[in-house]
């Protein structure tokens, strides 16, 4: 299994351009660079950042990233990071948001990759896991990955996943201002890659060895939201990608993480567990039927997204898996119970 990194990162613009060029963005770029190298999860080699020349036109970006998709094979893993500007024009065909090059010019459209071209060599990868990370303005209008009615054959099997994290969830402009509560180098990048970075260097202290893409989720949601500088919170969209699917190494020594909990016992216990992303013990919990019922159920209360896309993937699992009208019925009866009581 090989993983591969693509980072996107144009931080100079013309002088006539009408783009602002900026220091974080090569900053970021730099730093994705020095962290997946230093993750042996990606590892030297791993990780390609564009340079200058080659993020100076849409054909240049769109070549490497073409490079990276073909000789991606159905075990890796292919991440694609985009720093810059993003920008969309909803009076052109088929409206997408548009990611700048060296060579775009504000307010002129054909001058931009269109993030269209962008998913679409992605998605035509062969590989098990598709990621793209996007830290721009407008961010918040990228849709799944996924999403698009898939063409037989083309797309090989159902099992591949795709995540899409952006910086930007509910504000359409990001600042790219380094976060001054940062340190050192990453105060240096645009916020939300200093955060994001900042979690991969540092890891959490979840006693998980991996980071899954709902540990890094949570994790940076929860730094930026308590960051005294004001941040919008990221957003991330799965597409049959799992929360408890790993992406990184948790950097934290394992002498600084949590103890590894109990074996969980109680409806409480278990949503505990399983809010941490770890499937390894989802069977045990699956192989009873009221349990598994109390467990959606108490999910289903939770008021975060987290929670309710847990719920409703063992819902998922409980309807296909309780063939047996008895055994569904348990279960059954027991979400109908708690959601009532
Ligand atoms: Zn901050």
């Amino acid at each position: 299994m090989a993983s591969r990194a693509v980072v996107i990162a144009p931080a100079r613009y013309a002088a006539d351009s009408g783009i602002p060029g900026y220091s974080w963005i090569g900053a970021s770029a730099r730093m994705y660079g020095e962290v997946l190298t230093g993750d042996p999860m990606w590892g030297p080699g791993a990780c390609r950042v564009l340079d200058e020349s080659q993020v100076h036109t849409a054909a240049g970006v769109m070549a490497e990233l073409q490079l990276a998709a073909d000789a991606a094979g159905p075990e890796d893993t292919l991440l694609v990071v985009y720093v810059g500007h993003g920008a969309y024009w909803g009076d052109l065909p088929g409206a997408q948001v548009h990611f700048s090059v060296g060579s775009s010019y504000d307010g002129k459209p054909w001058t931009w990759l269109s993030s269209w071209y962008v998913y679409r060599t992605m998605r035509r990868s062969r590989a098990r896991l598709k990621v793209l990370i996007a830290d721009c303005c407008r961010s918040n209008l990228l849709p799944q990955l996924g999403d698009e009615p898939l063409l037989p054959g083309v797309l090989g099997e159902l099992d591949q996943g795709t995540c899409v994290l952006t910086a930007l969830r509910n504000a359409d402009h990001a600042s790219a201002e380094g976060c001054s509560a940062l340190p050192g180098e990453l105060a240096e990048c645009t916020p939300f890659s200093g955060h994001l970075l900042n979690v991969l260097r540092t890891g959490t202290q979840d006693h998980h060895a991996r980071l899954t893409l709902g540990l890094v989720r949570d994790a940076v949601k929860q730094q930026m939201h308590v960051c005294p500088t004001p941040h919008d919170v990221p957003r991330m969209s799965l597409n049959d990608a799992r929360e408890s699917t790993p992406l990184f190494t948790n950097r934290m020594a394992s002498s600084a993480r949590n103890q590894r909990p109990r074996r969980p016992v109680e409806a409480e216990q278990w949503v505990r567990t399983l809010r941490s992303y770890d499937d390894s013990e989802l069977e045990e919990l699956l192989a009873d039927p009221r349990k598994t019922g109390e467990v959606v159920a108490l999910l289903h209360r939770e008021a975060d997204e987290g929670s309710r896309l847990i719920a409703q993937r063992i819902d998922a699992e409980a309807n296909s898996r309780y063939a047996e009208p008895h055994d569904f019925a348990r279960y059954w009866n027991r979400v109908q119970q708690a959601l009532r009581g």
